[in-house]
């Protein structure tokens, strides 16, 4: 049986860019690690495509989902459900295959609870201006939904302190580099590759 892969979780506030971060970790190519697509009840946006940006589900589909466990974890966003469906996470770390999740940061509280020993990564904006005109800047949203997010958005930040590592959006491919760093690095912990020395020593 193949080494159980590492889950990869990748969160911080609202407006931080981490859909275009995660966007261009998967762009960068010679990944090793495979993004689960999550679930939504939102609104599908211009260009967004069901099945690769998000599974779009009605809020009925959605809670029959809850309520038949299949959810890793989830949260309400804004008056949305987001959640990780729990199948393809599982099927995938089974088959040694790292996952990894952009999501926001309650639900990122809840995958600590449930997979202690996942990997961590809080994305942080520069500073707080540059997140401001982010949120306002991307356009889409009505103005409540701008002030809701940047409420929301200052407590995430309180929130890096559960996190394994803090990396800083200052530019989409800098941020990116760092990203695949730090998995690279969770790799080479010696509780990562110790039983497989072993195995490789008790075969000699
Ligand atoms: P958006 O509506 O802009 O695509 O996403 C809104 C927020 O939901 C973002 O912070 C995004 O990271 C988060 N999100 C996306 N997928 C999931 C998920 O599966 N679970 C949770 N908890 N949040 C998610």
């Amino acid at each position: 049986m193949p080494e159980r892969g590492l889950l990869i979780i990748l969160s911080g506030p609202s407006g931080v860019g981490k859909g275009t971060v995660r966007k261009a970790v998967f762009d960068s190519g010679d990944n090793d690690f495979e993004y689960s697509i999550s679930m939504t009840t939102r609104k599908k946006r211009p260009g967004e495509v069901d099945g690769v940006d998000y599974f779009f589900r009605t809020r009925e589909e959605f809670e029959q989902e809850i309520a038949a466990g299949q959810m890793l974890e989830y949260a309400e966003y804004v008056g949305n459900y987001y959640g990780t469906p729990l199948s393809y996470v599982n099927k995938t770390l089974d088959e040694g295959k790292d996952v990894f999740l952009e999501i926001e940061v309650q639900g990122a509280m809840k995958v600590k609870d449930k997979v202690p020993d996942g990997i961590f990564i809080f994305l942080t904006p520069p500073d707080l201006a540059a997140l401001k005109s982010r949120i306002v800047g991307r356009g889409t949203d009505e103005l409540d939904v701008i002030e809701k997010r940047m409420e929301i958005a200052l407590a995430e930040i309180e929130m890096m302190s559960h996190y394994d590592y803090a990396v800083v959006n200052d530019e989409v491919n800098l941020a990116v580099g760092r990203i695949k760093s730090i998995i690279e690095s969770e790799h080479y912990r010696v509780k990562r590759v110790l039983s497989k020395y072993v195995k490789m020593i008790k075969e000699l």
